[in-house]
């Protein structure tokens, strides 16, 4: 209970309730709920679920009753009961107390509910607010839980909460979707997979401003939730007090997300790994600069229809021009064939300097060399590499969850090359820690991400990123 407390007074001025798990408690602290509802001094929810349910507890169902019993007589505000508990003595204790009752269902494996739950959830007395909690697992289970929202729209108070990453979306929304409250974890629980912390919230999510209204626009890829885009975005819009917010989407089936993009119709979206490509078949019109990488990381929704920009482009040369003269750059090596690569080779093809591929598949650096007109190697053509002035590292080897790892194990960078890494997190590489130990100069991709990033804020919103 102590590092509840702490928890709750790092975080009181954030939050407007709070949920006891009970069932994380050791029994002995459950004592003195009277003690504890009063010290808590925020309106607050009582929980006690079981092993079968998703909780933790294990032991006595006498006690569980008891303790809820407790709870509701100390006056918490809410008291979350699964369907189908049943006990009498509880549910006359709050009508007594004039509890309101959260009457939870969860699947921790999809987004199914049966169709006889739903029904008795939907019959519930206006008394009892339903709350579904689901899990989808990919991006097919994202229809499944908008169809949730859908089917309880005529409940005045509802809680329905997508879990994990792929339910990340339901938590930033749940104004828009009409719950009564979102769900947010501690700081250390915010790291898994969904879970959020108040600040982040706040903070990076603009909670506070966030309507039934707010226009949605997000960042597609996988790995994604890693993503600074969020930050960058969502701060624009605060300063401006757009109605807006920017979400990660995870995506593992880009067909099905796009489905679940039309029904929620989002605005606009960036594109990240690997999706840079196969993205531009959903396109109705392609700006020339896709054309040019044969990449897309923009997608506006227009009236009609989606519109693809590449934002990479630039966001790549800018840096790179402001730190070295180009004139002197008379060999390039490219290290990898994918989205990110086509807009770096469409940014250097005005050089005078021969631009040369990199790559680990050999038949993707044959198509991209073939647009471009230059020549490909293998990876492991160190010779070929350590000949270049220039070496740009587009692949995500050295990302989550390759941070350990670097595309070129073993290669000796020469001091005189300049190392360009566009992976941004970590801001340092293993590849940007051997090329700077070897005396390099180095660029990391952050730079790039503020200027690809703030061209995007200009495509969706029509006006320019704020200064500063
Ligand atoms: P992508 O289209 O999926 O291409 C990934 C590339 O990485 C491919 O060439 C792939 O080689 C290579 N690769 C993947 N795993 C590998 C491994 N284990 N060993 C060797 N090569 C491997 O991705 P992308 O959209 O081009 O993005 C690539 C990176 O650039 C990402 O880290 C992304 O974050 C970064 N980026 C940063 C910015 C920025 O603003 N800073 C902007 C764009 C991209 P194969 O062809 O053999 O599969």
């Amino acid at each position: 209970m102590e590092e509840n407390f702490t928890l709750l007074e790092q975080n009181r001025d954030l939050i407007d309730i709070a949920e006891l798990r009970m069932d994380y408690l050791p029994v002995k602290e459950l004592r003195d709920m009277n003690g504890i509802r009063k010290r808590m001094g925020i309106a607050a929810i009582a929980t006690f679920r079981k092993v079968c349910d998703g909780g933790r507890f294990r032991g006595d169902e006498g006690f569980r009753r008891k303790t809820l019993l407790d709870a509701v007589q100390a006056g918490f505000e809410y008291v979350d009961l699964e369907y189908g508990f049943d006990f009498p003595e509880v549910e006359a204790a709050v009508l007594n107390k004039g509890t309101a009752v959260i009457r939870s269902i969860h699947n921790f494996s999809g987004v199914e509910v049966s169709k006889g739950s739903i029904k008795g959830m939907l019959s519930l007395p206006d008394s009892e607010i339903p709350k579904i909690a689901v899990y989808p697992q990919s991006s097919k289970d994202l229809l499944g839980l908008l169809q949730l929202y859908s089917t309880f729209k005529d409940r005045e108070k509802k809680i329905i909460v997508g879990m994990g990453a792929y339910g990340f979306f339901s938590r930033i929304l749940y104004r828009k979707f009409g719950s009564l409250l979102t769900y947010c974890s501690g700081a250390e629980a915010s790291g898994a997979p969904g879970h959020i912390s108040p600040e982040q919230l706040k903070d990076v999510y603009n909670l506070d401003i966030i309507t039934p209204d707010t226009a949605v626009y997000g960042i597609i890829g996988n790995p994604v939730m890693h993503s600074r885009s969020p930050h960058l975005h969502n701060a624009g819009y605060r300063k401006y007090s757009m109605d807006a917010v920017y979400i990660p989407f995870p995506v593992d089936d880009p067909d099905q997300f796009m489905r679940f993009a039309n029904t929620l119709s989002i605005k606009g979206f960036s594109v990240t790994v690997p999706y840079k490509k196969d993205v531009i078949r959903f396109l109705d019109n392609v700006d020339q600069s896709v054309i040019q990488a044969d990449a897309c990381n923009t997608v506006v929704r227009k009236d009609n229809g989606y519109e693809g920009w590449n934002t990479d482009i630039e966001g790549f040369f800018r840096p790179l021009e402001k730190r070295i003269s180009l004139q002197d750059i008379k060999r390039i090596a490219i290290i990898g064939a994918g989205g990110a690569a086509g807009a770096v080779i469409r940014a250097l093809k005005g050089l005078d300097a021969q631009i040369h591929i990199f790559n680990r598949t050999e038949e993707k650096a044959r198509i991209l060399s073939q647009k471009f007109g230059i020549r490909y190697f293998p990876l492991s053509s160190y010779e070929e590499i350590e000949r270049c002035d220039l070496i740009v590292q587009t692949t995500n080897v050295g990302m989550h969850p390759l941070e350990d790892k670097t595309p070129l194990p073993g290669y000796r960078f020469r001091k005189e090359q300049i190392v360009y890494d566009l992976i941004y997190t970590p801001e340092e590489t293993i590849f940007l820690k051997e090329a700077a130990a070897a005396g390099c100069r180095t660029i990391n991709g952050l730079e790039m991400l503020f200027i690809q990033g703030k061209l995007q804020f200009k495509l969706f919103t029509g006006v320019d990123y704020p200064e500063n």
